[in-house]
């Protein structure tokens, strides 16, 4: 592929996240003159994340052997009512990671492929094709015309809005700590489900080691933030710490999140699992699929960003819009109904299957199993009467 010069690049990517980092490596893999912008002047700087991922979303990101920090086996369920139970099974159903290692990693291999890495600077403005990038800390500013763009920058995307592209549907505001603390089994995660610690989704605690661990909460009310977070800590008996982290996390996949030679991938895209917040799952695919349509465009491919977003969609998409639906339910039940959801898990042939089968990344096939029996399936509709209901029912038949 021609270098058409350093100030048309074939690719801007935008963001160095991993969503960008991975789509820059693989568009560099694959010939194309790539740029990578950040308006971080520190791409390995702390980030809002828990870390938790399946063995086969680390495997795909690529993450490197040292940035795992802990095995997890199970998990324990702790129901709005206070109720708690486990669910587990013999061996590692997912890992804690070094978030900020795996930025640094993921990017050091886009550089070894090729890609400039150019930290604080951001994208700023455009006009038609042609965006302006300006250095964070000083006055400079350039103009590019690269023949496409990757906006990979996070859940409030200016690539997005400098595109007119639309928003994902919902943020949820989340919080997190990591802590000196003592888990009560350093390989299970914990859950609390509750309206007065995390209306409308869930908190957690990750532990990092045996003294060591991330706690949190999201909720889409964000007003009430703080104060969930500090029952969280007094239901765990912990002080408020000095430093803790805020995040969005974009849930609700846009139709239009795509502009002719424009793609977004991660954040950026709402490419976020409703059921648990987790984005590197859906990223660890649709960002090499961002790389691999930005280097096809550039070999010809008419209409990269239909192309891109029907792949992502039928690899990913579909399923996190599905999923949506299971995520409206955590938002509207009242606690003791939800108490009642969550103590089908205990059901032996489904915590049997979940030990077996269910993994963090495909949550939505659990709630299928669970609708086939028959009697889980008329607690599930007693619990949730009214549209929302049938609508599920619809879903999982
Ligand atoms: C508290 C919390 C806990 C989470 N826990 C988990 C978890 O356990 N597991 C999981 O899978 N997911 C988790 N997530 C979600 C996960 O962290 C995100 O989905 C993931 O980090 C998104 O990566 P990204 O590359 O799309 O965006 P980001 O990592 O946000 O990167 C975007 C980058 O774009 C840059 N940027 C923004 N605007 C501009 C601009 N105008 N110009 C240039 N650069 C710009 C930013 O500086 C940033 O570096 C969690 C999220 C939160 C908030």
């Amino acid at each position: 592929m021609v270098n058409r010069g350093r100030s048309n690049p074939d690719v801007l990517v935008v963001g160095g996240g991993p969503a960008g980092a991975i789509a820059a490596e693989v568009s560099a893999s694959g010939g194309a003159d790539t740029l990578l912008i950040d308006k971080k002047s520190d791409l390995g700087s702390s980030s809002a994340c828990g870390g938790l991922v399946s063995l086969e979303t680390w495997n795909r990101l690529g993450g490197k052997e040292e940035a795992v920090l802990n095995e997890i086996s199970g998990v324990v369920v702790h129901t709005p009512t206070g109720s708690h139970f486990e669910l587990s099974a013999p061996g590692t159903k997912a890992l804690v990671i070094d978030r900020d290692r795996l930025n640094v990693d993921l990017l050091s291999g886009a550089k070894n492929e090729g890609v400039v890495v150019q930290p604080s600077t951001e994208i700023y403005s455009r006009e038609g094709p042609k965006v302006k990038i300006k250095s964070v800390e000083g006055s400079g500013m350039e103009t590019l015309e690269p023949c496409i763009i990757i906006g990979a920058d996070g859940p409030q995307s200016d690539v997005r809005r400098l595109f007119d592209l639309d928003s994902p549907s919902k943020l949820l505001y989340a919080i997190q700590a990591e802590k000196k603390y003592e888990p009560r089994s350093s390989d299970f995660v914990e859950v609390f489900f509750g309206k007065d610690i995390a209306p409308g989704f869930f908190a957690w605690i990750i532990p990092v080691s045996e003294e060591k661990a991330r706690i949190g909460l999201a909720t889409p009310q964000g007003d009430k933030l703080k104060k969930c977070f500090s029952r969280l800590l007094d239901k765990t008996s912990q002080k408020t710490p000095d430093k803790f982290h805020t995040g969005v996390i974009p849930l609700g996949v846009p139709d239009h999140s795509c502009d002719e030679a424009v793609l977004t991938v991660g954040d950026a895209a709402g490419q976020v699992k409703p059921t648990t917040g987790g984005g590197l799952y859906p990223i660890s695919i649709t960002s090499k699929l961002a790389g691999r349509v930005a280097v096809k465009a550039l070999a010809g491919l008419e209409n990269p960003s239909q192309y891109y977003y029907d792949e992502w969609m039928s690899e990913v998409g579909d399923e996190l819009r599905r999923e949506l639906l299971l995520h409206k339910v955590l938002e509207r039940v009242s606690d003791r109904k939800l108490a009642k959801l969550l103590q089908l898990l205990k059901n032996p042939k489904i915590s049997r299957w979940v030990g077996e089968n269910g993994d963090i990344d495909h949550l939505y096939p659990l709630a299928k199993r669970m609708a086939k029996n028959p009697s889980i399936l008329a607690t599930i509709l007693r619990a949730l009467p009214g549209e929302i209901g049938s609508k599920l029912m619809d879903e999982l038949r």
